[in-house]
């Protein structure tokens, strides 16, 4: 369980996240959604410590982990421009911060079979990533947050990088991915269709703050304002 409580972050004068409260449940898929500059990749980046909060909790696993580093949080995060290494063969890439933490070769080797299976990456572990496409690209980045078999997995638009076509089946792979491994995502995007398809519970932001949050039927069913309205594409 993942729990921020009455989290403030300012740059300067600006708060960019201004008290903000949310819970992610074990398993939960929840999308952190809103327009451009609402606060989605701080707030995500505050749960992943690399930022510290002025003000509020945060919560994983039952611990305060409010100034805790971001080795003892127990998450993983896929950035959107997930930048591979171009010298390192896409093995090397999958398994490369458990190299930097030190995990031995053969928990090494056992991680990264199991995240090549499920990502459909094994015949491909020996190429460099310019010799990738856009979407088996996107798998190796999946694949490092995979290795870390962290409980709690953060994404901050993974997919933007991606044709539409692509993009929808990533979609699908992302989800049955967090459903078989049973890990909490907490997912950023500004695309209301990626949200509401994709999240358990979706979090609608606006300047900083909390508009609405719910199962996704209920934003579109009960938004409750006309911006959820009109950024959900409900009738308000
Ligand atoms: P986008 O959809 O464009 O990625 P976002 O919702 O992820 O937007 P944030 O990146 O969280 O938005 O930014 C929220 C606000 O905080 C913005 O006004 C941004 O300019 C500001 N901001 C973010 N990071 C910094 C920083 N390091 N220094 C100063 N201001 C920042
Ligand atoms: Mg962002």
């Amino acid at each position: 369980r993942v729990a921020l409580e009455g989290i403030v972050k300012r740059f300067g004068e600006h708060a960019a996240v201004d008290g903000v409260s949310l819970v992610a449940e074990p398993g939960q898929f929840v999308a952190l959604l809103g327009p451009s500059g609402c606060g989605k990749s701080t707030t995500l980046r505050l749960i992943a410590a690399l930022e510290r909060p002025d003000e509020g909790r945060i919560q994983i696993a039952g611990q305060d982990v409010t100034h805790a580093p971001p080795a003892e949080r127990g998450v993983a995060m896929v950035f959107q421009n997930y930048a591979l290494f171009p010298h390192l063969t896409v093995g090397e890439n999958i398994v490369f911060g458990l190299t930097v933490r030190r995990v031995d070769k053969a928990e090494r080797a056992r991680r990264l079979a199991r995240a090549a299976e499920l990502l459909g990456l094994q015949a491909l572990l020996g190429r460099k990533p310019a010799q990738l496409s856009g979407g088996q690209r996107q798998r190796v980045a999946l694949g490092r947050a995979i290795v870390a078999e962290a409980p709690v997995c953060l994404m901050d638009e993974p997919l933007s990088n991606l044709d539409a076509q692509l993009r929808q089946q990533m979609r699908g792979e992302i989800r049955e991915l967090q459903q078989r491994l049973g890990i909490t995502m907490i997912y950023v995007t500004h695309d209301q269709t990626e949200a509401m398809t994709m999240a358990d519970r979706v979090v609608l932001m606006r300047a900083g703050r909390i508009e609405q949050q719910g199962a996704p039927q209920d934003l579109y069913e009960r938004p409750a304002s006309t911006f959820v309205a009109g950024f959900i594409g409900a009738p308000a």
